[in-house]
């Protein structure tokens, strides 16, 4: 028997912007994401700040300068304690107001983001076994297709060649719609579970036991 499963997905903006830049240990370009960590360094009077980043793939850090060799006394105690503390508001501010251009950074046009699951409805009654609803409140900078393959824990390859194949249906646009920013509330049907990816409702919603 078939079941109807309708899933919430709730995307949110979880971090600062990200900034590509070369990765030593992947060895290519990879975005680097903000750790909201600071790392200090005394050189006589001198200091030098960083704001931590790590690469998104491997982990692999990268400091960030904020300033380098200024003076002990040209800086506030208020500044010092927030970078000994790792103070998150400052992290921020740092991280989004850090000028790209000038250092030969380029900034990553697609913002890390994190998935609210909300179970909607359940029924054994319908033909059309799995609907996931996807909000977007905070018009967070993502394509559709990096969502579903995030969410989905699938390669974006895989999400398209289900599109082609007609297992994932957009509600209200065609598969162009894939390579697109995502919208607040667009409507995703899975016409069924396909044999490549045999635990679809556990990847939609987390669920434990397959339903039946
Ligand atoms: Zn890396």
């Amino acid at each position: 028997m078939s079941s109807f499963l309708h899933v919430e997905w709730t995307v949110r903006t979880v971090e600062t912007p990200r900034v590509k830049r070369p990765c030593g240990r992947c060895g290519h370009v990879q975005p680097f994401s903000s750790t909201g960590k600071f790392r200090l360094n005394a050189n006589g009077n001198r200091l030098d700040a960083w704001l931590i980043y790590v690469c998104a793939k491997c982990g692999n850090r990268w400091n960030r300068p904020f300033f380098e060799r200024r003076a002990r006394q040209s800086i506030s105690d208020d500044l010092l304690q927030s970078l000994q503390t790792n103070d998150p508001a400052l992290a921020r501010k740092v991280a989004v107001d850090l000028p790209t251009a000038s250092t030969g950074l380029a900034a990553d046009t697609d913002m890390a983001f994190s998935i609210e699951k909300k179970l909607l409805g359940l029924s054994v009654e319908s033909d059309a076994p799995l609907s996931l609803t996807l909000l977007n409140p905070g018009a967070c900078r993502v394509r559709l297709d990096r969502v579903l393959a995030e969410g989905l824990n699938l390669s974006r390859r895989l999400i398209h060649q289900l599109a082609d194949d007609g297992v994932i249906l957009l509600i209200d646009g065609s598969k162009k719609a894939l390579k697109k920013p995502l919208r607040h509330k667009m409507r995703v049907n899975f016409s069924f579970e396909p044999s490549a990816v045999p635990d679809l409702r556990h990847r939609l919603f987390g669920l434990v036991h397959p339903l039946e």
